[in-house]
């Protein structure tokens, strides 16, 4: 895609999920667009990965990403995981370059409103009741010029350090900006967890949730990747790609798969 053209987007998911026997489901509407889940089930019992994309309308790459994974990536996990994603939960801003949805809402602070917005609603709707090994936020941060992530976890192995090793390989890691809070160490966003604090405690103490807060709830593991907006988009579409691919080496060798 030269430009976001969220139809195209749609018809190419369609065409992965015809392809390997899976499902591109439509769960709500918003902005005037319909929100689609992608579901491709893995063998009885499987796994479930989890990926999410295109929260933020100006973050064109995670969602790039995600689909180019999709294409050149995608089958060689489907006799190990259940894989489900949401490609773009943001398409009115996807399509404009808007991080915002058409009412000015920023979506990835609306987890916890008890009337959210369509997207938001559909997320918890669909995933509600299952479990997730792992779940991966895909974005970008149009400010800078290096990949970052953040991964807080209770208790290891984090997957940062192959992470970070991997997307090296594609371009420049982040090694934090003037005024970060909280600081970026080499492509890792030092966020410790509190002695013996949960991540459902840390998220129950905060107003707003986003997706990641509220993924605490569902899935085991949760990462969320930062791609430079700097970089051209090939290389941010190649560090999305590795992110994905990683994350899922990593929770095959957790799991012992
Ligand atoms: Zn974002």
């Amino acid at each position: 895609m030269n430009k976001p053209d969220y139809d195209e987007l749609i018809e190419r998911l369609r065409g992965v999920a015809d392809d390997y026997g899976g499902q591109l489901t439509e769960q709500a509407e918003a902005d005037g667009y319909p929100l689609y889940h992608l579901d491709l089930p893995g063998p009885e019992g499987a796994p479930h990965f989890l990926l999410s994309a295109g929260i933020h309308g100006e973050e064109p790459g995670s969602t790039t990403g995600f689909l180019h994974w999709c294409e050149r990536d995608l089958a060689k996990w489907l006799h190990i995981f259940h894989i489900e994603a949401f490609p773009c939960l943001n398409p009115w801003g996807f399509e404009r370059g808007n991080r915002y949805d058409a009412s000015g809402r920023d979506l990835n602070r609306c987890f916890r409103e008890e009337t959210p917005p369509p997207a938001v609603r559909m997320v918890r709707e669909v995933t509600a009741g299952r479990r997730y090994a792992m779940a991966v936020d895909m974005h970008e941060d149009c400010d800078y010029y290096g990949f970052y992530v953040y991964e807080r976890l209770e208790h290891g192995p984090n997957v940062a350090p192959a992470l970070l090793q991997r997307i090296a390989l594609e371009g420049p890691l982040s090694y934090g900006e003037e005024g970060d809070d909280p600081p970026i160490e080499q492509g890792l966003v030092h966020m410790p967890l509190p002695p013996g604090k949960s991540l459902i405690a840390l998220a129950a103490g905060r107003p707003q949730w986003p997706l990641a807060f509220y993924l605490y709830h569902v899935a085991d593991h949760v990462i969320t990747v930062e791609t430079p907006g700097r970089q051209p988009l090939d290389v941010r579409v190649r560090m999305q790609r590795a992110a994905a691919e990683t994350a899922l080496h990593f929770t095959q060798r957790r799991l012992g798969l």
